[in-house]
């Protein structure tokens, strides 16, 4: 640990080398705003376009309303956001007359293929995810029967008891540790167990790059919303580093006493984090910083190595 008088001249910051927006979210951000601007009628996102506040409040500002029921959209253009949904939700929507943009991440739409995949090969398909995430909604929904989101596969008895033919997938942005465990678990329980792994590329390379980052610092600093499982997702895998670890969904929620006597801090982002937020949170710890009497913070951006 340094000392004191050392943490109170200088801060070092390091932003990790892999954080902040993926060609997922990226994708569908540009897709909303292109149908702003090429259509006059009413645009409608069902559920939010990504997990992130600003995103979803900046869009509104924009003119294109959210809803996350399908029922309350009567007419115009509705964007299916980033995580998908349903066939069956695509399908009313199109019933209905809508016009459907669907901005499903490619690398969910992975996710869809393997499970179909899976179900009609006659497999019952367990997926470790959040039951409760609107991603996890639109896989368990191709198939309800068949298909089990479990959010906790950490002992035998979290697994259920089932005959035939088993298919682990994951959630796009699972802690591959935890997943690796769960694959483990469900070869001991089942007799014909075939496993892939769906986690994202994005999602992996934010989690290395935190593994990497967080053990070298005193504090790291995730800028994500409550609402992004990515971001929290990176939030407790820095905890399991040992790192003092906080989630922030802006610059406002910076507290000046977590800097007390830190001389070296970890920045990351989820995925769904525009990059203009990180540099808020950066250049406001550097007002803090200053304000407490550090003579010189030294900023280090894995992106540039
Ligand atoms: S986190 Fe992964 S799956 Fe989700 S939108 Fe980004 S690239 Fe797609």
């Amino acid at each position: 640990m340094v000392s004191e008088t050392k943490a109170m001249a200088t801060l070092n910051l390091y932003l990790a080398k892999a954080r902040g927006f993926c060609m997922g979210v990226e994708r569908s951000i540009s897709m909303a705003e292109k149908a702003r601007e090429e259509i006059e009628e009413t645009i409608t996102i069902l559920n939010e376009i990504v997990h992130n506040n600003s995103v979803v409040a900046d869009l509104e500002n924009k003119g294109i309303s959210r809803t996350t029921n399908l029922d309350d959209v009567k007419e115009g253009t509705l964007i299916i956001a980033a995580h998908g949904v349903a066939p069956s939700v695509i399908k009313k929507a199109k019933d209905k007359g809508l016009n459907v943009i669907d901005s499903t991440c490619p690398l969910v739409k992975v996710i869809h293929k393997a499970v179909d995949y899976f179900i009609n090969r006659n497999f019952t398909v367990l997926v470790h995810g959040d039951p409760n995430h609107d991603e996890m909604k639109g896989v368990k929904g191709r198939n309800p029967e068949k298909i089990h989101v479990i959010k906790e596969i950490t002992k035998p008895e979290d697994l259920p008891d089932i005959d035939g033919k088993v298919a682990l997938i994951s959630q796009s942005t699972q802690s591959l540790e935890l997943f690796e465990k769960a694959a483990e678990l469900i070869k001991q329980k089942y007799n014909d167990v075939k496993i892939k792994n769906t986690i994202c590329d994005a999602t992996r390379k934010h989690q290395a790059a935190i593994i990497e980052l967080a053990p070298k610092v005193n504090l790291v600093l995730v800028v994500g919303s409550q609402t992004s499982a990515n971001s929290k997702r990176l939030v407790s895998i820095s905890k399991k580093t040992g790192a003092e670890t906080f989630l922030i969904d802006s610059a406002d929620e910076l507290e000046p006493e977590w800097f007390s006597g830190i001389e070296n801090i970890g920045i990351t982002a989820g995925a769904s984090t525009p990059d203009h937020i990180v540099k808020k949170v950066v250049e406001r710890i550097i007002r803090i910083a200053l304000k407490n009497g550090i003579k010189k913070v030294n900023i280090y951006d894995g992106k540039e190595d």
